[in-house]
C-alpha cells in the first residue's frame, strides 16, 4: 500500500541545515510518524544556494509583502529565494505530496505568525515564510483549478485568475489573513 507522502522542512528530520549548522530534529515526526510516511525534505535556504553555516535572516518591511534580509549585513535574499521557489514548486507539483510539515517561525519555512520587522526593528507576528507562503498559494490555486476543471469548467481559468488578482491588489498576509 502506498505510504502517505509528506514534504517536510529538512531540519525537522535532524539534517544539520540550519544557519548555525544545527538541526531541529523532532522526535515525534522522526520516530513515531517517520516509519509510517515517506518524507520529502526541503530546506529553502540551502536549496536556494546559501551555505551552512550562514548568516541568520529575517523578514522585514511591509508585512503584506516582506523582504528576506540577513540580520547583520542587510543582504536582501528575496529575489534569490523567490526564483528558487518557482522552480522547486514545479518539482513538488509532481511529487505526489499529501501534505507538508513546515518548521514554525522560520522566515523561509514558517507557515504563519512569522515575525516581520519594521524600519525601527519592531516585529509584528503576521508573516509567512517566503517558501511556505508560495507553497500554500500554489496549493490553493491548484485545488481551485482542479475543482473547476471537474465541476465548473469555465471557472478553472477564472477562479485562479481572480485569486491572483486578489493577491496582487490586496497582498494579504494569508488567504484568510488580514493586513496590518
Ligand atoms: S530554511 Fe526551513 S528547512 Fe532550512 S533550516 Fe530553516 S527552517 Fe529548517
Amino acid at each position: 500500500m502506498r505510504k502517505i507522502r509528506l514534504g517536510i522542512s529538512s531540519c525537522l528530520l535532524g539534517n544539520p541545515v540550519r544557519y548555525d549548522g544545527q538541526h531541529q530534529r523532532n522526535a515525534f515526526l522522526c520516530d513515531v510518524l517517520g516509519p509510517l510516511v515517506d518524507y520529502v525534505p526541503v530546506c529553502p535556504e540551502v536549496e536556494c544556494g546559501l551555505p551552512v553555516p550562514r548568516e541568520s535572516m529575517r523578514l522585514v518591511g511591509d508585512p503584506a509583502a516582506p523582504r528576506l534580509v540577513t540580520n547583520f549585513t542587510g543582504r536582501d535574499l528575496t529575489d534569490q529565494m523567490n526564483s528558487w521557489v518557482k522552480h522547486r514548486l514545479d518539482e513538488l507539483a509532481t511529487a505526489d505530496l499529501d501534505g507538508f510539515v513546515f518548521k514554525k517561525d522560520s522566515p523561509s519555512s514558517g507557515l504563519e505568525r512569522v515575525k516581520v520587522f519594521n524600519a525601527k526593528g519592531a516585529p509584528v507576528k503576521t508573516g509567512r515564510g517566503l517558501f511556505a507562503g508560495a507553497f500554500i498559494a500554489a496549493l490553493l490555486i491548484g485545488q481551485i483549478h482542479n475543482f473547476g476543471a471537474v465541476y465548473l469548467p469555465w471557472a478553472a481559468t477564472v477562479l485562479p485568475f481572480m485569486l491572483m488578482v486578489r493577491i496582487l491588489i490586496w497582498r494579504p498576509t494569508g488567504f484568510a489573513g488580514s493586513r496590518t
